[in-house]
């Protein structure tokens, strides 16, 4: 099952993204993620991306699609994945079909999470990351067990840098511009798929469920 999620930062892509991730065994590809484990690394990737993202601009397509189109080639993307954070604008949603259609495949869903702005920035303003395994938690909603602490690897949490007020205003403007019309992209191509993100956490797993309940052949699941 491939599926893209399609949001705005905050929306909370990530965190159902592992959800599904987990209930499906399918790889859960984050393109901030494989960034931010650039620059933890100090590849060259990393250090051209980090301008980018600490302006809260987009990395350029040629550091990008490549990227992706070649992760997706892994042995572990056979049963499929879920994009989480690409494509971002409409050259790389045009890429991922034309490389998936030289294959004969396409995306099954293109899931869209609406949230209002005034929830997002609440979010945001809340998030905080385990730098080292890259789970996500909310100290408004979705707290670890322990303050502070990652309940996966017990590392000590942090707030990313894009996540500051002044940045994140200048995300939801790149979001608006670049990424919205995407969203209309993929509702001409597929079914319209949309969850309401600003409901709490188990409806919103709920309605992923119902969305992709009898889609998950080839898949394991556990329900
Ligand atoms: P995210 O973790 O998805 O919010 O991404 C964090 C930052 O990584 C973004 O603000 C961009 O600077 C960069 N980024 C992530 N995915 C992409 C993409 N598909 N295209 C360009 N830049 C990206």
């Amino acid at each position: 099952m491939k599926i893209v999620l399609l949001g705005a930062p905050g929306a909370g892509k990530g965190t159902h993204a592992q959800y599904l991730s987990d209930k499906y065994e399918i790889p859960h590809i984050s393109t901030g993620d494989i960034f931010r484990a650039n620059l933890k690394n100090g590849t060259p990737l990393g250090l051209k991306a980090k301008a980018y993202m600490d302006r809260g601009e987009l990395v350029p397509d040629e550091l990008t699609v490549d990227l992706v189109l070649d992760r997706l080639t892994q042995d572990d993307c056979k049963k499929g994945y879920i994009l989480d954070g690409f494509p971002r604008n409409l050259l790389q949603a045009e890429a991922l079909t034309k490389a998936l259609a030289e294959k004969g495949e396409s995306i099954d869903h293109a899931i869209h999470f609406e949230i209002d702005e005034a929830t997002i920035l609440k979010r945001m303003s809340g998030r905080r990351v385990c730098p080292v395994c890259g789970a996500s938690y909310n100290i408004n909603g979705l707290p670890p067990k322990k303050e502070g602490i990652c309940d996966r690897c017990g590392n000590e949490l942090i707030q990313r840098e894009d996540d500051k007020p002044e940045t994140v205003l200048k995300r939801l403007e790149v979001y608006e511009k670049h990424t919205a019309p995407i969203v209309k992209y993929y509702h001409s191509l597929h079914e319209e798929d949309r969850v309401d993100s600003s409901r709490p956490l188990g409806e919103v797993r709920e309605a992923l469920d119902a969305i992709l309940k009898g889609d998950a052949d080839g898949c394991h699941s556990e329900n």
